[in-house]
């Protein structure tokens, strides 16, 4: 746990949070500035700054964090319309929090390619 990051901050409970699913090793939580009727985020409780060094130091845990993206859906009632999953990774793809998170979108249409 890092003081210095808002998503750890979160996990602490030192920031609160709109919290959607909990499980052991992982957090899902509504986004303060949602971009779609549905806009949730699911992180590890463990702190990684990005997918990808997540997947290669723990691939069970990025198993558990898109496994809790679909319960995620399935919860805010958008599994059967359909949602979308986002890892900004990176300044190119506006990463702005680098704790690791993936957007649960859904509830209206989306367009392809995105902004
Ligand atoms: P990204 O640009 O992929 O790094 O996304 C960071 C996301 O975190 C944005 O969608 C923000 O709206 C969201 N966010 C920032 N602060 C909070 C907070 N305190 N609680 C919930 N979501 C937050
Ligand atoms: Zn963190």
């Amino acid at each position: 746990m890092s003081s210095e990051c808002l998503f750890c901050r979160i996990v602490a409970g030192a920031i609160p949070a709109k919290v959607v699913h909990e499980t052991d090793t992982v957090l899902a939580f509504q986004d303060v500035n949602p971009q779609a009727p549905t806009h949730v985020l699911v992180i590890p409780k463990e702190h990684y700054p990005d997918a990808a060094t997540m997947a290669n130091a723990d691939p069970a845990l990025a198993g558990e964090v898109l496994a809790t993206a679909g319960e995620a859906a399935k919860i805010s009632g958008v599994d059967a319309s359909g949602y979308r999953l986002v890892f900004n990774t990176g300044a190119d793809a506006t990463q702005t929090v680098f704790h690791v998170h993936c957007h649960v979108i859904g509830g209206r249409a989306m367009t392809w390619p995105p902004g």
